[in-house]
C-alpha cells in the first residue's frame, strides 16, 4: 500500500468510526450517566478494560476490568474523564492556553481537546507512534516518544497518558519529554501502577505477549510500575505532584454520573533544571 493510499484509509476509517459511534449512543441513551466529552446523557457506561489475575492480586489502578467505564457515544474511558475533570480544575495548568503534546492521544480526549484549542489550533499538537487508522484523524502526527521530532523547549504542557509502561527505554522516553518542556513545563504522565508493590517490577528479557500479560496486566507492557513510580520520574529531572482529581470538583453527584475511578491519582511532573 503506497502513502497516498494509506491516507485514504485513514481518512474513511475516522469517518466510519463516528457514525458507528454515533449509532451506538443513540441506542444507549438515558438519563443516569453523564460523559462530560460528548456532553449527554446515557443510561449506561460499557465494561471495559482486560481481566487479568496479576491486576487483581495487586489491586492495579487504571487496568483491569471495570464497570461503566466506556461511554458508548464517543469511547471515553473513565481515565479520560477524570483527566477531563483535571484539566478543567486545576489551577496550576493554563489549560487550553498551554503549548501542548499529547502523546498517544486518548480519541476522545483528542477530540474534546482540539475543540478548546480551536482559535488556537496549533498550539495543540498530537503524535503517535503505531497509529490504529481509525481511531485518529489525518493531524494526529507519526512519532516516536524516545526521538521526538521537536526542538529543545517547546512546549508548556505534555499528556503521555499509559504509555511508559510500554517503552522498553523508559530512560530514554523521559529525556526527551525533560528536552521538549520549557523550563517549568509540565507533564501528565499516567501509567497502571500497584500501591501494593514497593518497587517496580519489569524484565528486559524476550517475554512472550503471553508471559507479558500474566507478569504485567496487557500483553505489550514492558513493566508494571509500583509505589516508586514518582520516584522515577523525580530522578529523570521532574519535581512530582500527584492529584486526587475527584477532589478538585465539589459537586459528588456529578461525579457519581461520570464514572471515574475514585482511587485513580493524577501525577504531574514538573521540569526542574537538570543536575
Ligand atoms: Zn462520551
Amino acid at each position: 500500500m503506497n502513502f497516498s493510499d494509506h491516507k485514504a484509509y485513514r481518512i474513511v476509517g475516522y469517518k466510519l468510526r463516528k457514525i458507528k459511534l454515533l449509532v451506538k449512543g443513540i441506542y444507549y441513551k438515558g438519563s443516569k450517566f453523564y460523559c462530560p466529552l460528548c456532553k449527554q446523557f446515557y443510561r449506561v457506561f460499557l465494561t471495559g478494560g482486560q481481566d487479568f489475575a496479576v491486576l487483581r492480586q495487586f489491586k492495579v489502578i487504571g487496568a483491569g476490568q471495570r464497570t461503566n467505564m466506556v461511554c458508548p457515544g464517543c469511547h471515553s474511558t473513565d481515565r479520560d474523564r477524570l483527566l477531563h475533570t483535571f484539566l478543567c480544575n486545576n489551577d496550576s495548568i493554563a489549560f487550553p492556553g498551554a503549548k501542548m503534546l499529547h502523546i498517544a492521544p486518548e480519541p476522545a480526549l483528542y477530540s474534546w481537546i482540539k475543540k478548546q484549542y480551536k482559535s488556537q489550533p496549533t498550539d495543540y499538537v498530537a503524535g503517535v507512534k503505531y497509529h490504529e487508522g481509525f481511531y485518529y484523524d489525518i493531524n494526529v502526527k507519526l512519532l516516536d516518544i524516545t526521538q521526538l521530532p521537536f526542538g529543545n523547549e517547546s512546549f508548556d504542557l505534555l499528556m503521555a497518558n499509559h504509555v511508559l509502561e510500554h517503552i522498553v527505554d523508559e530512560g530514554k522516553a523521559l529525556s526527551e519529554i525533560h528536552r521538549v518542556l520549557k523550563p517549568q513545563g509540565k507533564a501528565i504522565l499516567q501509567v497502571p501502577w500497584s500501591p501494593l508493590l514497593d518497587q517496580t517490577i519489569e524484565e528486559n528479557e524476550p517475554l512472550s505477549a503471553k508471559e507479558r500479560a500474566e507478569r504485567f496486566g496487557q500483553s505489550d507492557h514492558i513493566r508494571l510500575y509500583g509505589r516508586d513510580y514518582p520516584e522515577r520520574l523525580s530522578s529523570a529531572g521532574f519535581a512530582v505532584e500527584v492529584f486526587d482529581a475527584a477532589a478538585l470538583h465539589s459537586d459528588e453527584n456529578y461525579l457519581k454520573c461520570i464514572a471515574i475511578n475514585p482511587d485513580e491519582l493524577v501525577f504531574l511532573a514538573t521540569k526542574q533544571a537538570k543536575q
